[in-house]
């Protein structure tokens, strides 16, 4: 049998954006209920959003459906494929996991919610922020999944720029309202990865 690795990464990155959308489905009904008391979303902030959906979902899909830019395709590797489909799995559970723990307490931006409670323990209590572990992760799966260098990084690029330009004014709103219970829970965590970062 003679598989067509190119046409798997997408569809398995295809299958993967369908998945998160799925997976955020309920948790984003479910919140939408609760009142917003605080937001915080600056034009920088709107700004990144729409940078990372570009590079996560948007230009990755114009080169699955139109194959532009077409000069920056490159050969594709079965194993890369395979690589980049374990990182998105593993993606897939942790963002699962990370919308349970939050649940109406989750928000696409930054907000804080009524009777909003700072969550420590479960996925929480390893890093200040395993969604955007998930995010990373999905993000350097884009570059094993699709054999074109424009649309693969794209998503590193995409989500760096909000990740970069949001986590400072997360953590600094979340230590606003929570006070010296954040900033202990800072001094025992790391940011996205355990030990490390
Ligand atoms: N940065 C977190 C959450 C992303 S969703 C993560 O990566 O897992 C963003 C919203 O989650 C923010 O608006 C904030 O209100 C909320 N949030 C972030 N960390 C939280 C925590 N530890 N407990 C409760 N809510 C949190």
């Amino acid at each position: 049998m003679n598989i067509d690795w190119e046409l798997s990464g997408m569809i398995i990155w295809g299958i993967g954006i369908i998945s998160w959308g799925i997976i955020r489905f309920r948790p984003n009904v479910k919140s939408r209920k609760t009142t917003i008391t605080t937001t915080k979303r600056p034009l920088k902030e709107r700004f990144s959003m729409l940078i990372s959906q570009m590079g996560l979902g948007i230009l990755p899909a114009i080169w699955v459906f139109t194959g532009f830019p077409q000069s920056l395709d490159r050969t594709t590797y079965p194993a890369a494929v395979i690589i980049g489909a374990l990182i998105f799995i593993v993606s897939l559970w942790l963002f699962r996991k990370t919308h349970k723990a939050l649940g109406k307490m989750w928000s696409h931006s930054l907000d804080l919610r009524e009777d909003h409670k700072l969550v420590t323990s479960g996925i929480y209590q390893h890093v200040r922020h395993p969604m955007y572990t998930a995010f990373w992760m999905w993000a350097f799966a884009q570059p094993f999944l699709l054999s074109n260098w424009f649309a693969g990084f794209a998503g590193i690029v995409g989500f760096g720029t909000l990740f970069f330009l949001r986590v400072g004014q997360e953590e600094e709103m979340m230590r606003g309202e929570f006070g010296s219970e954040y900033d202990d829970y800072v001094n025992r965590t790391k940011r996205v990865f355990p030990s490390i970062y």
